[in-house]
């Protein structure tokens, strides 16, 4: 039965579900006052396929390969808005990425420039109250998929999310290194025009403030000058830099699924009860171009009532209601 959903977010894990439901037959209204503009506005994103056989390696495995599908289906411009420097890395625009999902969401997405206020449950339906307060709309199911600020709008996430800050920089070289992907242990520098290169990132937990910072930017120049092996006098000249936040779980797995129930109580295994009919699409951590794709299938899977198609032990590893166990 096609649902009336709300997605509060319109980030990558907003837009990538605004456009499977859509998709699914679902009517979606997508609230964001400014779309892209959190921690999915860089200017590249990585996308990394990783090897191995732990759960969390399965898991980011899987989010790539669901990642690499939806993305193939997006015509974006190779070279321009898409960069595969072999099967396993690429780089993508996040602007281009979440221009094409929302056409192709088509008439069944309403996006609404507005910011949620409060979500409330109304008998079988939630009431979302936006533009100030001044606006409601009913709808039978919402997904909180505003990263950190889900814990605003329902505050029993607040012990599941965490701030940890980043900054990418944009730097000339003087010497013209092909353009590409280059990924190491330290981070990661995405080129599309010879000599340009965006760089990043760093990681600072509990930092809240989007200053650019001077100190990351010199950090930066270093990581790039490490992942291109050149000289370290080597000089660049710096073209930008963007901060924003990452919403962190404590174990560094998305919440993908039903949220904890507001008013407590616990299943008889002791897992915290889920709210019905509200979700969660948050935590993406450091990863978002890569699980919020996976998020959108299992998601759009749970809102339509059907079968996963993940495997039961990687969807567990996901559930919102894993973290405080009676
Ligand atoms: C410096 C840095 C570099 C990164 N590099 C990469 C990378 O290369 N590859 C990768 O995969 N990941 C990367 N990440 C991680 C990735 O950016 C995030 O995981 C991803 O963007 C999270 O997407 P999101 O949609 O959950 O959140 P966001 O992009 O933060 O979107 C949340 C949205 O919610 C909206 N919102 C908030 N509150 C409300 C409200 N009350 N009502 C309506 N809307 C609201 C905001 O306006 C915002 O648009 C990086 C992160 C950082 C910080």
């Amino acid at each position: 039965m096609p649902a009336s959903v709300a997605i509060i977010g319109a980030g990558i894990a907003g837009c990538a579900l605004a456009e499977a439901l859509a998709a699914a037959g679902h009517q979606v209204a997508l609230f964001d006052p400014a779309p892209g503009s959190g921690a999915s506005g860089n200017a590249w994103a990585l996308l990394h396929v990783p090897t191995g056989a732990g759960l969390d390696t399965r898991l980011q495995r899987a989010a790539a390969e669901s990642a690499q599908r939806h993305l193939r289906q997006l015509d974006l411009k190779p070279g321009v808005e898409m960069w595969v420097e072999d099967e396993r890395i690429a780089a993508v625009v996040p602007a281009a990425v979440h221009t094409r999902l929302l056409q192709r969401a088509g008439p069944r997405l309403q996006h609404i420039a507005s910011s949620v206020q409060h979500i409330r449950r109304v008998g079988a339906q939630w009431c979302v109250s936006f533009d100030g307060g001044a606006q409601q709309r009913l709808v039978e199911q919402v997904v909180l998929a505003n990263a950190l600020q889900a814990a605003q709008l329902w505050p029993v996430l607040a012990d599941c999310l965490r701030a940890v800050r980043g900054q990418v920089d944009q730097f000339q070289t003087s010497t013209a290194q092909p353009p590409g992907v280059r990924r190491g242990a330290a981070g990661y520098a995405i080129s599309a025009v010879p000599g340009q290169w965006l760089v990043g990132a760093s990681f600072q937990p509990d930092r809240m403030d989007l200053q650019c910072d001077a100190a990351d930017c010199l950090a930066n120049g270093a990581r790039l000058r490490g992942l291109l092996a050149l000289d370290p006098q080597a000089a660049l000249q710096h073209l930008g830099g963007r901060t924003s936040l990452r919403a962190v779980t404590p174990d560094r797995r998305p919440l993908i699924g039903a949220a904890p129930a507001a008013l407590g109580g616990w299943t008889r295994d002791g897992w915290p009860l889920p709210e019905p009919g509200l979700w969660v699409n948050a935590g993406h951590g450091a990863h978002g171009f890569s699980s919020a794709f996976l998020a959108a299938e299992l998601l759009t899977a749970l809102v339509s009532d059907q079968a996963l198609t993940l495997e039961a032990r990687l969807q567990d590893a996901l559930r919102p209601t894993r973290f405080g166990r009676r």
